[in-house]
């Protein structure tokens, strides 16, 4: 399959883009504003993505979307201007205040005890399951395997584990990069998450950026806005040659990494601050 554009080389399709406002973005965190780290904790984001993302609020509505908590992904990110919505859109951070959608309520005490099973299955078998580390996000449970000596075999025992007594018990599984994930069985997702922002804040365009299975949501969701004319819409797949498939057809353009994400996001603050809007 060939891959989408590289969009530093097609700016002028985010200027038409921007001239409809008000603008929507919407950036993954890991592996999109932040290269993805060994564990999550030491993610980090550049101080010119920060600084951009602080003055590009000025004049859109810049939303960090993510698998994280919000709380770890304000932490990371560290841009108080902006909007947060994390756990996949079930969680937010906007206005100064932090909301859980109240549909995945009801399955926080149960996620939390299927990380509690985890947690002593890791304890019970350090040979094998040494490197993974288990995310406790409240809504959604992450189970990351990077660190592991032996991913796939890790990641063979961890399904099996999930799919046994004490296990995920039919709660949806979404895998991604090195990482499983347990999710409540509800339909809220990144997709919806940016459906939500479009509605609440009446947005003419959006640009949204990612690099994993995740976001494929969010980039069938502007396509289809797109297509009923709802909006202006651009999806951006971060990928630096290991992005999903489905991203990667679902995608408008490519950045090549998050230095590109940097590149685009500086030139496009400036562009926000100086330009002219249509
Ligand atoms: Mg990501």
């Amino acid at each position: 399959m060939s891959a989408p554009p590289d969009l530093l080389e097609h700016l002028d399709a985010v200027r038409r883009l921007a001239g409809h406002r008000p603008l929507g973005l919407f950036v993954d965190i890991d592996g999109t504003i932040a290269p993805i780290a060994p564990t999550p904790e030491q993610a980090t984001v550049s101080p010119a993505i920060q600084r951009s993302l602080a003055a590009l609020s000025r004049d859109a509505t810049v939303v960090a979307l993510t698998g994280r908590d919000t709380a770890s992904a304000r932490r990371v990110v560290g841009v108080a201007e902006i909007a947060y919505a994390g756990n996949h859109g079930m969680e937010w951070w906007e206005d100064g205040a932090a909301t859980l959608e109240p549909l995945v309520q009801p399955y926080i005490e149960r996620i939390h005890r299927l990380a509690v099973h985890l947690g002593a299955a890791l304890a019970d078998e350090p040979g094998v399951l040494a490197g993974v580390l288990l995310e406790d996000k409240g809504p959604s449970l992450a189970i990351h395997y990077r660190l592991a000596a032996d991913p796939a075999a890790v990641r063979e025992r961890i399904l099996a584990l999930l799919a046994g007594p004490g296990g995920a018990g039919g709660f949806p599984l979404r895998e991604g990069k090195m990482l499983i994930e347990v999710l409540p069985p509800v339909a809220l997702n990144k997709g919806t998450a940016i459906a939500r922002t479009v509605e609440r804040r009446a947005l003419a365009s959006v640009l949204v950026l990612g690099d994993d299975t995740t976001d494929v949501d969010a980039f069938e969701a502007v396509r289809e806005l797109r297509a009923r004319g709802a909006l202006e819409a651009l999806a951006v797949a971060v990928s630096s040659g290991d992005a999903p498939e489905a991203l990667l057809a679902a995608a408008d353009y490519r950045l090549a990494d998050p230095a590109a994400v940097e590149t685009l996001l500086t030139w496009l603050a400036g562009e926000m601050a100086g330009g002219t809007p249509s």
